[in-house]
């Protein structure tokens, strides 16, 4: 699992930072998370093609975090794209997008399926499922998790004492289920050990909230909006925002394992500040650059 982040400020962007936006890629699917102004370039630089994409979460409709969405799309349609996209959002994003649409001439078209989602498990397959949670912005905004299923492994040291070694046999302990092999009964559990799965969080533009603690629960990577300083903690809560102390609050609750800060204001030349108060309140914490990688 690979996270590349592709924009990391708040509201405009800066010389040194794109509007919101970042990609995780499991297996074959390609997600990205939020699509600010200028996204499909930042792919370019950080060369990763827009063919990929498989989803599109959308966390609200405020400028900055879909902005790009349409020029994207146009490069997909470019490229040939030749799956389906699904674009999931908040209550009212089906409206959206057609409106973003209809205001130019698209002479390519790809498909794209969009989702008005609620809180809960939106999207599932064999391995990974895709849960919301509403948060508390000045519009309708949604945090999302993506976590990984647990897997069980053979331990093969194990089987090999009953004579069993690459055969599809091994697929029924890896289900969980006991099985008979040349006259002995071999137990999944004795025989397999459990790998726990990934959790990453996003909550993306919010005031402090009850539900940015319970999503981000037991996160192995919470990624986490500190839009401003700890001394604007009245204007965050008027534009609702975080600050870097709460953000780092948001990570102690849940217990998260890793806190990575983003969408940063653009009144900040560096973001030290930013991390060290958030360290006072959680040790493990790091601030997302642009083009930054976390391998997971
Ligand atoms: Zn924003
Ligand atoms: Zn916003």
């Amino acid at each position: 699992m690979e996270i590349t982040f592709l924009g990391t400020s708040a509201m405009v962007p800066t010389v040194e930072r794109n509007h919101c936006s970042f990609l995780l890629e499991y297996r074959d699917e390609a997600v990205m998370f939020d699509c600010g102004e200028g996204t499909q370039r930042q792919l370019r630089k950080a060369k990763i093609s827009p063919a990929k994409i498989t989803k599109i979460l959308i966390s609200h409709w405020h400028g900055d975090h879909v902005l790009g969405i349409p020029g994207l799309i146009q490069t997909m349609a470019a490229c040939e794209y030749s799956g389906t996209l699904d674009i999931y959002g908040p209550a009212g994003s089906k409206e959206f997008f057609s409106r973003m649409f209809d205001s130019f001439v698209l002479d390519a078209k790809i498909g794209v399926r969009v989702h008005d989602i609620n809180e809960g498990t939106f999207f599932e397959n064999e391995w990974f499922k895709l849960e919301s949670k509403h948060l508390r912005h000045s519009s309708r905004c949604l945090a999302f998790a993506f976590i990984e299923k647990d897997r069980r492994r053979i331990n093969l040291d194990y089987v090999k004492k009953f004579g069993l070694q690459q055969h599809p046999i091994m697929k029924e302990l890896q289900n969980g289920k006991d099985i008979e092999w040349k006259g002995n009964k071999i137990s999944a559990d004795d025989a397999t050990f459990v790998v726990k799965g990934k959790k990453i969080v996003y909550v993306a533009d919010t005031a402090f909230c009850r539900n940015a603690v319970e999503i981000a629960k037991n996160a192995d990577i919470l990624i986490c909006e500190a839009t401003l300083a700890e001394d604007m903690k009245d204007k965050a809560e008027i534009s609702k925002h975080l600050t870097s102390t709460q953000a780092a609050e948001i990570a102690k609750e849940a217990e998260a394992k890793k806190l990575v800060l983003t969408h940063f204001s653009p009144r900040y030349k560096t973001v030290t500040h930013i991390r060290d108060e958030a360290k006072k309140v959680f040790k493990n914490v790091s601030c997302a650059k642009d083009f930054m990688k976390i391998k997971i």
